[in-house]
């Protein structure tokens, strides 16, 4: 052990390859199935939604795969990101615990999705791509893909989450800086959009109906393609570059990790700090705990049923076997703590079930009141997606000063919320309360997904 407060590598260190659990994992996923046959699925299924490239990452069985040159290039304008150690959060939590971040909020867009975005940019660039649709929540993956577009010379369109359109005017103006298009979903522009507002002229919009517009958008056209920033098994490929760095920085530390703990919204972040780590403990190196968090009110890994489902609202997509709260689910709108999807990524959906990650739930205030201990001792405020991981670490933190025990924990810090005020001007106006999903919605959601034999 050093008493290094930070280790940051050199340009020279960003991982050139990423990591594929897929070969490592004790039994392979269950496969994705198309929405009207329910087969399996196959590369030409999917080449009017994406690069064959990408595709083919998708399926791969190799355990590496290259970054290619220019992705690097535009990673080192911000990786390797740098790994802390909360030396000044331990003391303020009197804990023999040792607590460190890996930060990824010193991307352009202030997150981890330029790791992701930048790669799908440069295939669909590489492959005669001319624009790039998508879907948006609070704007942080629009404006990750609108930056990458920005870098590989594409047109980006997004479709913004209506209520994030109307309350937070700020990421649509970054997406705008960026040169890309935004609308406000459900739209006028898609069959999707119409039939939703036909049905609710209000509606506030999900990222399930985004989702659909954006794909509908993008199959209509053959120089158009999709672009989704989570839960599909390349996106989350491309995010392990954080945790290989993570493990060189650990070990720089000289320390070993006993519980690694991420937020999941769609599960991109989580596996990227993870799935290194996971690889190390699969073959028996180590053995921390792996934790995923997510909010009470969106709980699809602790409350969502394990089947398979449709990625969208209006079932354009495959259907994916993953832990699902029903394709229909409206989050409330008093959630503000982000990471609202449906679903969960069928990888760390699997991981799940085979008993190699576990899963936690957290209210919003227990979520704000950690992140506001954070910044006043580590002066960064979190994006509110990983103050789910943060009040968890902090929960874990305080068991070691009841027991005395100096366990070793590593959070993956994925963003900042310099975007985020308003949820924090919330929470310090005591307005923010916590919500519990109710099973029965989700018993109820159940009766509307396909039953796949
Ligand atoms: C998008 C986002 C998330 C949720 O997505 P995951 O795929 O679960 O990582 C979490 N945190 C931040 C900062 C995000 O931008």
């Amino acid at each position: 052990m050093t008493d290094l407060t930070k280790v940051v590598l050199q340009d020279s260190e960003i991982p050139e390859a990423w990591y594929n659990i897929q070969p490592d994992l004790p039994s392979p996923a269950p496969p994705v199935l198309h929405p009207g046959t329910h087969q399996p699925i196959g590369p030409d299924d999917l080449a009017p939604l994406f690069p064959m490239a990408l595709i083919m990452q998708e399926v791969s069985q190799d355990r590496y795969i290259d970054v290619p040159g220019p992705v690097l290039d535009v990673y080192r304008m911000w990786r390797p990101t740098p790994l802390y150690r909360a030396r000044r959060l331990e003391k303020a939590l009197d804990t023999p615990a040792h607590i460190y971040f890996k930060y990824e909020g010193g991307s352009p867009v202030g997150s981890h999705k330029p790791t992701t975005a930048v790669p799908q940019a440069y295939y669909n660039a590489q492959e005669g791509t001319r624009r790039l649709t998508t879907e948006t929540g609070a704007g942080q993956w629009g404006s990750a893909l609108a930056f990458a577009s920005a870098q590989f010379g594409l047109d980006c369109e997004v479709w913004q989450v209506a209520i994030s359109f109307d309350q937070k005017p700020y990421r649509r103006t970054l997406m705008e800086i960026f040169g890309a298009t935004v609308h406000s979903s459900p739209s006028n522009l898609t069959e999707a959009g119409r039939k939703i507002l036909a049905m609710d002229p209000n509606s506030t919009g999900s990222l399930g109906i985004a989702i659909s517009e954006a794909v509908e958008a993008a199959a209509g056209d053959p120089t158009t393609k999709y672009s989704l920033g989570s839960v599909l098994n390349h996106v989350l490929m491309h995010q392990t570059v954080i945790g290989q760095e993570a493990l060189k920085q650990m070990e720089l530390f000289g320390e070993t990790p006993d519980l690694l703990v991420g937020c999941t919204g769609g599960g991109s972040n989580f596996a990227g700090l993870s799935f290194p780590f996971i690889k190390e403990k699969l073959a028996g190196k180590i053995d921390p705990t792996i934790r995923c968090v997510e909010p009470t009110a969106s709980p699809s890994l602790t409350k969502g049923v394990y089947r398979y489902d449709f990625g969208d609202t209006l079932g354009m997509t495959p259907l994916v076997k993953m832990h699902t709260l029903g394709h229909d689910f409206i989050p409330d709108p008093i959630h503000a703590g982000g990471l609202r999807y449906h679903g969960m990524a069928p990888l760390v959906s699997h991981l799940k079930e085979l008993g190699v990650v576990e899963a936690e739930a957290i209210g919003q205030v227990e979520c704000f009141e950690g992140a506001v201990r954070f910044t006043r001792a580590e002066g960064i405020i979190p994006a509110p997606e990983p103050t789910h991981a943060i009040a968890s670490a902090i929960r874990e933190a305080e068991r070691c000063r009841e027991s005395g025990e100096s366990k070793v924990i590593l959070v993956a810090l994925c963003g900042h919320g310099h975007f985020d005020m308003g949820a924090y001007r919330a929470f310090l106006d005591g307005n923010l309360e916590d919500f519990e999903y109710p099973e029965e919605k989700v018993r109820e959601a159940m009766e509307k997904i396909p039953a796949v034999a």
